[in-house]
């Protein structure tokens, strides 16, 4: 397995397996390629209690697998494949990598450090490459673009009538320039992500995002013409109460009357999508040590099963659901905790799920009946609270960072503090940047 981005490491690498005559031989390429990990060579002790112990490694490999990362590019990455039975069916291209944002529930923001954003010259090359029948473009990394960038994007996408498209959008980077874009783009709708149901669980999750914030850019969104709004919001988060839930529903009714007059002077009526799906706790981020289901530590370990977890976010769901019953032009979209509980087992699994895997994917078994076949807990991967100093599994990965940011990461969300956006000229608060850069 390669671990990070495949341009450091395919000049190395495709030589090395075109030399290779015996798989037992790819421990030599684990040894000599950075990023390179070969999972036989290392084997991992249980604890009675299922913790992981110890992990060891065959002799010349290195305790930890680095990830490894492009430092810089002058090329963006683009679509090079484009089908018209593809999902997406549009363009692609990067306008870096990473993000700066640190959220501190967001796997990707901590596994892709340090954040990286091309020179708009390499991002106008790679959308100058596109097939000239292709007019949709889809940029990737949207949220670090500086306005120099959208300017000359914009420019290109209007020169050469081309439309946008993006996932999401953060509530306070919406400028004119961007607006400007989406008006051109004939887009229908944006979704924009609170994630956290309150300002004060927004800070808890270091998202930054204030309720002015998401009023103005739903506001801006509708007077560019944009009359769908998506929200996308996460249940389960920790320190999160029913009063959070209840500032959730009045957020909304305040952007549906902030919303309302502007649509209504276009003559049009405005539509809001709620979207609410359940935390899940990942490898990597502040809040790898958290259970799924938001319950407190103590309640958590006294339980032993994730029956009392699943409760606890159908209630928080149907009170949303509740909340929001006869709103007129909105709709809320839920996720069911029952089955979520699966990607929370997944996310923190380790290698003795894999059987588990093997029965669901061929359609052996149900999760729930691979789990009991396979003795395997899903309250001990999904529910159970981590120590600080407990050694994971993902641990033989590398990621740059260091040794007890995390931990540190979640005191802060726990008491309030917010850690400011990456800058990596000058910060080297989590390790991945300046010495120990890859
Ligand atoms: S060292 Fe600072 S700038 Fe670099 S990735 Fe870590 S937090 Fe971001």
């Amino acid at each position: 397995m390669v671990l990070g981005e495949a341009e450091p490491v395919l000049p190395r690498l495709l030589p090395a397996l075109a030399r290779l005559t015996d798989r037992r031989n790819l421990i030599e390429i684990g040894a000599t390629i950075p990023g390179c990990y070969v999972p036989s060579a290392y084997s991992f002790r249980y604890d009675s209690d299922g913790r992981v112990r110890e992990i060891s490694v065959s002799d010349g490999l290195p305790q930890q697998v680095h990830r490894v990362s492009l430092k810089k590019s002058d090329q963006a990455a683009h679509s090079e494949i484009l089908s018209p039975d593809a999902e997406l069916g549009m363009y692609m291209t990067e306008l870096g990598r990473g993000c700066s944002r640190g959220c501190r529930f967001c796997a990707a923001g901590f596994i892709y450090r340090p954040p990286r954003l091309w020179s708009a010259d390499a991002v106008l090359d790679s959308l100058d490459q596109r097939p000239s029948e292709v007019n949709r473009i889809g940029l990737l990394g949207m949220e670090m673009a500086d306005s120099e960038l959208l300017d000359r994007i914009s420019g290109f996408l209007q020169a050469n009538a081309c439309s946008l498209s993006f996932s999401s959008l953060r509530a306070d980077r919406i400028s004119p320039r961007l607006l400007e874009l989406l008006s051109h783009s004939g887009l229908k709708s944006v979704a924009i992500a609170p994630d956290g149901c309150s300002e004060r669980l927004r800070g808890v999750i270091n998202k930054g995002l204030s309720e002015d914030d998401l009023i103005a850019a739903a506001v801006a969104l509708v007077d560019a013409g944009i009359y769908t709004l998506k929200l996308y919001v996460m249940v389960g988060l920790p320190t999160e109460t029913e009063q959070d839930l209840e500032e959730f529903v009045q957020l909304v009714q305040k952007i549906r009357e902030n919303i309302r007059p502007v649509g209504q002077k276009k003559g049009r009526l405005c539509e809001l999508i709620l979207s609410v799906n359940s935390f899940v706790p990942k490898p990597w981020t502040p809040f790898q040590y958290l259970s799924f289901g938001g319950q407190e530590r103590e309640q958590a370990m006294q339980d032993r099963d994730c029956t009392a977890a699943v409760l606890n976010l159908k209630k928080k769901i149907k009170y949303l659901k509740k909340s929001f019953a006869r709103v007129d032009n909105l709709h809320i979209k839920v996720d069911r905790p029952d089955k979520v509980l699966s990607q929370a087992v997944f996310s923190r699994a380790d290698r003795r799920i894999g059987p588990a895997l093997l029965d669901i994917g061929m359609g052996k078994a149900t999760f729930k009946q691979a789990m009991k076949k396979h003795k395997l807990s899903s309250w001990q991967y999904a529910v159970r609270p981590r120590d600080s100093d407990e050694l994971f599994c993902w641990q033989v990965v590398d990621q740059g960072i260091q040794a007890g940011y995390l931990a540190k990461e979640l005191e802060r969300s726990l008491t309030g503090q917010s850690t400011p956006p990456c800058d990596t000229s000058l910060c080297r608060r989590c390790g991945v940047c300046g010495e120990n850069e890859s």
